[in-house]
């Protein structure tokens, strides 16, 4: 895999949280497409989509990561796995084996850690001797139809193997989430929210987006009403699920 190295990884991004991206690219390519791709185009750290799909890691990461949080006078309660990039990329073992190094690293510090994945959780994450701080895990999921993870997501983790993972973490007793965005109108994909939240309803928190790279989703008449009818199927899901 290809290496590279950066001046510094810790960063408060613009959504108001810490995080780090310790590989450039990601081999998911996300089509929607994917925001993390457009900056790095936009900024020329890329020269082409296949480029981005051939993922580099940061082969100082480690060693900035502890400078970085050692310099720090007041240190963040918790820290998010990634933003331009995924922290357990699908079919790359070297990226999933540093990010449970800087997952440890960072909770050696009294710091927490978010992630967020297309790939696959690795069950070393509901090992509490190696991560003792409360972590919270979670996946990215729109959609339960493997046509549309070809189109849109072609290299993440096939649905039934994303949930499945997340689900045995759940199981460990981890924190987890389930985050739906972006979440396709009709005319992209006809599908039922309900059923997918259905497949999710063990985790502990389940978000839910619209689709707002392109123009796609806006073309679908009454898209507004739409996306009003899915957060209130979603409310009464949470409503019901708490009640039960
Ligand atoms: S998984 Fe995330 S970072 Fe990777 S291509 Fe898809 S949207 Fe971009």
């Amino acid at each position: 895999m290809k290496q590279i190295t950066r001046k510094s990884l810790l960063y408060k991004s613009g959504l108001g949280f810490w995080c780090i991206n310790h590989v450039q690219g990601c081999s998911h390519g996300c089509r929607y497409p994917c925001y993390a791709w457009m900056m790095a185009d936009s900024r020329r750290r890329v020269d082409s989509y296949e480029e981005w799909c051939r993922p580099a890691l940061v082969s100082n990461a480690e060693e900035l990561l502890e400078k970085e949080l050692n310099r720090m006078r007041t240190r963040p309660d918790s820290i998010h796995l990634c933003l331009t990039t995924d922290p357990f990329m699908y079919g790359f073992p070297d990226v999933t084996a540093l990010t449970l190094r800087l997952i440890e690293l960072i909770n050696s510090f009294g710091i927490s850690c978010s992630t967020l994945t297309k790939g696959i959780m690795p069950v070393e994450l509901a090992d509490t001797s190696r991560f003792p701080e409360a972590n919270t895990h979670g996946i990215s999921l729109v959609s339960l139809d493997e046509d549309f993870r070809n189109r849109w997501e072609p290299g993440a983790a096939h649905y039934s193997e994303r949930i499945g993972a997340l689900r045995e973490l759940h199981d460990y007793g981890c924190r987890t989430l389930v985050h739906i965005e972006p979440y396709p109108t009709p005319n992209i994909i006809t599908q039922s929210l309900q059923k997918l939240l259905e497949a999710v309803a063990f985790a502990d928190e389940i978000w839910l987006g619209g689709w707002n790279y392109n123009d796609l989703s806006k073309n679908y008449p009454g898209y507004k009403n739409f996306y009003e009818e899915q957060s209130a199927i979603l409310n009464r899901f949470l409503a019901a699920r708490q009640t039960s």
